[in-house]
């Protein structure tokens, strides 16, 4: 067994989506601790520099590409960058995703789409982008961020709940399709953590606190635990965990 804070990531190289801010962020910099190298993606350019700033200081070598996950050439000129620079990748995190909270009959389809293509196509379309530079390796970890509602759902959360279970069957066959070349595949799914996707949450203390009341550990979750978890998922010590997903959300999906 591997201490946590040993470079577990040494020589590894880690893409992750969504890594301008929130958990994606903290994971890229948590993955950076142990050791790897980083590619970063997502639209807000001068909020990736600032990821890549946080990165540089740990003396790693970092990439930052702007990339609309929902875009196939973003993706495509992503991973073409990315093979250019790096030739290998080990490691992908998908954290890139949005969430609209309305009742069904309120949802446009653009907005149904803008989730679906983000949290659900993107993911197809990230993981066939850089597949081709994650074979081979014998070493392939590949962490998509799905949630609680991958478990269980509330109302207001169709889209999303739709996109985050659909993510979950995805990881699962992917897994499989991936086992006999080291690769794993599995799901985070986290409960609250205070980013800003649940800035409409925490802007409403009876909201918030009616969330924590759901929570048996009573308090929200820290990025920094998502993000431990990532690293160890990534790490050589995780190589038969494959195909699952583990819940990080102080017991909500227990009850
Ligand atoms: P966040 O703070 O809102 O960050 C979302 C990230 O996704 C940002 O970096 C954003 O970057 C990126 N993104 C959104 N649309 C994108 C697109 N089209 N192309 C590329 N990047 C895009 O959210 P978070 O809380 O960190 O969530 C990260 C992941 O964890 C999500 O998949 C979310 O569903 C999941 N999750 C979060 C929680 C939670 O409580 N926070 C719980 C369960 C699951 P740009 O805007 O710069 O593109």
């Amino acid at each position: 067994m591997h201490a946590m804070n040993e470079r577990v990531l040494e020589n590894r190289v880690a893409v992750v989506t969504g890594a301008s801010r929130g958990l994606g962020r903290a994971i890229a910099c948590a993955l950076a601790n142990a050791g790897a190298d980083m590619i970063l993606l997502a639209r807000d350019l001068s909020r990736l520099e600032q990821t890549a700033r946080e990165i540089e200081r740990r003396g790693r070598k970092v990439l930052i590409q702007p990339c609309d996950v929902r875009s196939e050439a973003d993706v495509t000129r992503a991973a073409e960058q990315v093979r250019s620079t790096f030739g290998a990748v080990h490691i992908l995190v998908n954290s890139a995703g949005v969430n609209i909270r309305k009742p069904l009959e309120a949802f446009t389809l653009e907005e149904w789409h803008h989730v679906m293509d983000t949290n659900l196509t993107g993911v197809f379309l990230v993981c066939r982008a850089f597949l081709p530079l994650m074979r081979g390796h014998g070493y392939g970890r590949i962490l998509n961020l799905t949630s609680i509602m991958s478990h269980v759902a509330l109302p207001g959360r169709t889209a999303y709940a739709a996109s985050k279970t659909g993510l979950l069957g995805f990881t699962r066959a992917l897994a499989l399709e991936l086992a006999g070349e080291g690769i794993t595949v599995n799901g985070i799914s986290p409960g609250p953590v205070a980013t800003e996707m649940n800035r409409p949450l925490l802007e409403n203390p009876d909201v918030q606190r009616e969330f924590t009341s759901r929570i048996p550990l009573g308090r929200w979750g820290r990025e920094e635990e998502i993000a431990a978890l990532a690293v160890y998922l990534c790490s050589p010590d995780a190589g038969w965990i494959t195909g699952t997903d583990i819940s990080i959300d102080g017991g909500w999906t227990a009850q």
